[in-house]
C-alpha cells in the first residue's frame, strides 16, 4: 500500500532534515519558486509525484534515461545482478564489458577506469593530467559544469549558475589560482593563455558541447581548435562527455562532430582523455574515465596516481549501465532526435505566437530556450550571452508547463531531456501545454 502526501508536506519534512529539503541543490527550485516535486515513482516517459500526480518529464534524471525511467530489461538486469550480491569489493566481469562497450563506441578510448559520479570522472582527469604533465594548471570554460571539483567550480553552470553563484565558498584561494576560466567558444583567449602561461597548463577541460548554461554547441572548428593549441603546448585535452556520451549519440558528440568532420573530407580529432556519466550508468551510481593506454596507465596500481573506490564498478550498478548501452540502437537514437526536433520547434512556434522573443538553441537531442531579444537576434555563443537572456520569464513558463503536467528542468540554465519512451502521447501532451506557457512568458 503506498501511503500519499501532498508535495508541500514533504517539501516541509524534508527541509527539517536536508539542507534545503534536497540532496542536490537544483532540484530545490530555487530560481522558478514553489514546492519540488518529490518522486513516488516513474516508468517509460512519466514521473508520478507523492500526491499521485502523473507528469511527462523532460528532465529524464538529468541524463541518464535515455531509454525511459524502469526500462523492463535493465529493471531485470539490476534485479538478477542484485541477487548475486550487491558489491564485492573485487574485480567483475561485468565491469570488463562496461569497459569494451565504451571502447566499442569510442574507440579513442583503449582504457577505462569507472568510477561512480561524473565528479569523480573529472576530478580524476585533472588529477591524471596533473600527474602526467607535471603541471598545475587547468583551462575551464566559463559556463561550463564538470562536477562539484573544488578546481573546476569557478563560474560554473548548472546549479552554480542557477544560484547565481561565482563559484562555491569553501574553494581554497590556491585551488581557485590554479584554475584560468576563459570566455566559452573563443580560441583566441585559449591562444593568449598559453602564449602567456603555456609551460605551466595541464590540461583544458571543456564539455563536448556544453549544456549546463543551456545548451550552447561549439562553434566550428573550436574542439578542433583546442586539440590544435593543447598538443602544441604538450598539455592534454579532456573532453568531457559526462551529459553529452552516449545520449547525442551513439559514440557521444565526439562521435557525431567527427563523423561531420569526417564527410566534409577533414580528418577529426581526437582529445585525451574523455570522462562520461549519466547514460553510462543507465540511472544507477556509474561514471568513467577513458583514453589511450599510455596515458591510462599511469593511474594506479600501474603508476603513481593514485585513485580508488570501495562501490566504484558497482555490480548492480554496471549492470543497468551495461543494459542500457546495449539497448541504446540506432532507433533509440533516432526517435531522441525525431522527439527533440518536433519539441525544439513547437516550443519556438508557440513562442512566437506570443510574441516572447527568444532562441531555440539545439545539440543533437539535447535542446534549451533562451529569452530575450539579445538571444533571439545574435543567439548564445557563451556564458556571459546565456546570463544576459531575460531569464525571469522561465519561472512562470516552468510553471504553466507543471500546471499542464510537463516536468521541465527548474532552471533556464539547463538542458531539457528526451527518451526512446516519449512515445507520440508524450510528446503531444507536451506540445499542446507550449502555448499557454508561452503566453505565461509573455505577461
Ligand atoms: N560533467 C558534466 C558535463 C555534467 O553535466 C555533470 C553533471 O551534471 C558532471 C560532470 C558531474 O556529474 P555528477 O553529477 O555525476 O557528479
Amino acid at each position: 500500500m503506498t501511503s500519499t502526501t501532498d508535495n508541500h508536506t514533504a517539501f516541509v519534512r524534508a527541509q527539517g532534515v536536508l539542507p534545503g529539503g534536497v540532496s542536490s541543490p537544483v532540484r530545490a527550485y530555487g530560481s522558478v519558486g514553489g514546492d519540488p516535486r518529490f518522486i513516488a515513482s516513474a516508468r517509460g516517459a512519466y514521473v508520478t509525484d507523492v500526491a499521485g500526480r502523473e507528469y511527462v518529464d523532460l528532465v529524464c534524471s538529468w541524463g541518464p534515461a535515455l531509454l525511459g525511467h524502469a526500462h523492463p530489461e535493465v529493471v531485470a538486469a539490476v534485479q538478477d545482478a542484485a541477487a548475486r550480491g550487491l558489491s564485492f569489493g573485487a574485480p567483475t566481469l561485468g565491469e570488463v564489458a562496461l569497459g569494451e562497450e565504451i571502447r566499442r563506441r569510442v574507440p579513442a578510448v583503449e582504457r577505462v577506469r569507472l568510477v561512480s559520479t561524473g565528479t569523480e570522472a573529472t576530478m580524476t582527469a585533472i588529477r591524471l593530467a596533473r600527474g602526467v604533465t607535471g603541471r598545475d594548471l587547468v583551462v575551464k570554460f566559463a559556463g561550463c559544469y564538470h562536477g562539484h571539483v573544488d578546481a573546476l567550480l569557478a563560474e560554473a553552470g548548472s546549479g552554480v549558475a542557477t544560484l547565481a553563484l561565482p563559484g562555491s565558498a569553501g574553494v581554497t584561494e590556491a585551488s581557485a589560482a590554479e584554475t584560468l576560466v576563459l570566455p566559452y567558444n573563443d580560441l583566441g583567449a585559449v591562444e593568449r593563455a598559453f602564449a602567456e602561461r603555456g609551460s605551466e597548463i595541464a590540461a583544458v577541460i571543456t564539455e563536448a558541447s556544453p549544456a549546463n548554461m543551456g545548451v550552447v554547441p561549439p562553434t566550428e572548428g573550436f574542439n578542433e581548435g583546442l586539440r590544435r593549441i593543447t598538443a602544441r603546448h604538450g598539455a592534454l585535452l579532456v573532453l568531457d562527455e559526462v551529459l553529452t556520451g552516449f545520449r547525442v549519440g551513439p559514440g557521444g558528440w565526439w562521435g557525431l562532430e567527427n563523423s561531420v568532420l569526417r564527410s566534409q573530407g577533414a580528418e577529426g580529432f581526437t582529445p585525451d582523455l574523455f570522462t562520461f556519466g549519466k547514460v553510462v550508468g543507465g540511472g544507477m551510481p556509474v561514471a568513467a574515465l577513458g583514453g589511450p593506454a599510455a596515458i591510462m596507465d599511469r593511474l594506479a596500481p600501474l603508476g603513481p596516481v593514485y585513485q580508488a573506490g570501495t562501490l566504484s564498478g558497482n555490480p548492480v550498478a554496471v549492470a543497468a549501465g551495461l543494459t542500457t548501452l546495449r539497448l541504446a540502437d540506432a532507433a533509440v537514437y533516432a526517435r531522441v532526435d525525431e522527439v527533440a526536433s518536433v519539441l525544439s520547434s513547437a516550443v519556438g512556434e508557440a513562442l512566437d505566437a506570443a510574441g516572447v522573443a527568444h532562441r531555440v538553441q539545439r545539440a543533437g537531442s539535447l535542446f534549451s530556450v533562451f529569452f530575450g531579444e539579445l538571444a533571439a537576434s545574435a543567439g548564445v555563443r557563451d556564458y556571459a550571452q546565456a546570463q544576459a537572456q531575460e531569464s525571469f520569464r522561465y519561472r512562470a513558463f516552468f510553471h504553466a508547463m507543471l500546471d499542464a503536467g510537463v516536468n521541465l528542468p527548474p532552471s533556464v540554465f539547463e538542458a531539457w531531456f528526451v527518451s526512446a519512451a516519449h512515445d507520440d502521447g508524450a510528446v503531444e501532451q507536451i506540445v499542446e501545454a507550449f502555448p499557454a506557457a508561452a503566453r505565461a512568458a509573455a505577461a
